[in-house]
């Protein structure tokens, strides 16, 4: 059950911020059909994660991809933005929000018209050479034939996401944490943010002094640390009412 009070009174911080940030993570796509890694429903209850471990790529690509394109590529290709992707799309378009920083690699954002995404755990959408550093657009590579190789070098072809024990892009992150440092308003949505470095950005952003919201359907650990309004819900619920207090349709 949605508190309107408290939408309210979140509506009212993000009218009158002069700098906001939105920070969101694997629970903002599930009601586009994208189950997040952990919880109920997480992938980590199906699957051995080790599928994403970098040195486990490096020695088996060919078991690695074939997991990767069973759980992101046969389902990431074919989900489209929720409402609450599509809602925060026109806070961005109304300078409400000035960019998304983003832990999730499904392209929703920019799917949905976000123009400012910051991508902290890389795309799925781009495959990157391991030998030559060539870039590709999926729809360049033909998945029927795993794994994917380069057409420049025969290297094998990765997806351009961080896989764990890999780093974070410098880019994005060092935009993320300038974006955080400069905010009065940051809008967390569906994040545990249980890894580093992203569990800092609104840490960041909090001691710079920016409110903090908070959407998801329970309580994480910025809940009770950090956050200023808890809006506890779905996030297509809460941000359609927010987009409705806003006037964004
Ligand atoms: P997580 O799986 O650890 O946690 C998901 C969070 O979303 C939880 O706090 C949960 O309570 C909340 N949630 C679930 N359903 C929700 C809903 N309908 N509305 C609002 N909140 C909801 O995910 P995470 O904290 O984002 O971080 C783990 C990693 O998962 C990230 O590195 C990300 O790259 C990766 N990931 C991304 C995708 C994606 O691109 N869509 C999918 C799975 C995992």
């Amino acid at each position: 059950m949605i508190n309107i009070n408290e939408i309210e009174k979140a509506a009212e911080k993000i009218r009158k911020a002069k700098y906001g940030i939105a920070f969101t993570g694997a629970g903002i796509s599930v009601e586009s059909g994208i189950p997040p890694f952990r919880g109920e429903n997480g992938l980590w209850n199906k699957y051995d994660p080790i599928f994403l471990e970098i040195e486990y790529f490096r020695k088996k690509p060919l078991q690695s991809w074939k997991k990767i394109k069973e759980i992101f590529y046969d389902n990431l290709i074919k989900a489209e933005p929720n409402k609450a992707h599509i809602v925060l799309a026109k806070m961005c378009k109304r300078e409400l929000i000035e960019s998304v920083i983003t832990q999730n690699i499904d392209n929703l954002h920019q799917k949905a018209g976000s123009k400012y995404v910051y991508e902290l755990h890389g795309t799925y959408k781009q495959l990157v050479c391991t030998e030559c550093s060539s870039e590709y657009d999926i729809s360049f590579a033909d998945l029927n034939f795993l794994p994917p190789t380069c057409y420049i070098c025969k290297g094998i072809l990765k997806p351009d996401m961080v896989f764990f024990n890999e780093p974070i892009p410098l880019f994005a992150k060092n935009r993320s944490f300038a974006e955080a440092k400069k905010c009065d308003l940051f809008l967390i949505i569906g994040t545990d943010a249980e890894v580093f470095p992203a569990n800092s950005i609104p840490i960041a952003a909090k001691e710079t002094g920016a409110t903090i919201i908070e959407i998801n359907i329970k309580e994480s650990h910025f809940t009770n640390t950090i956050t200023d309004i808890f809006l506890k819900g779905k996030a297509t619920e809460v941000m359609t009412k927010l987009g409705e207090l806003l006037y964004l349709d």
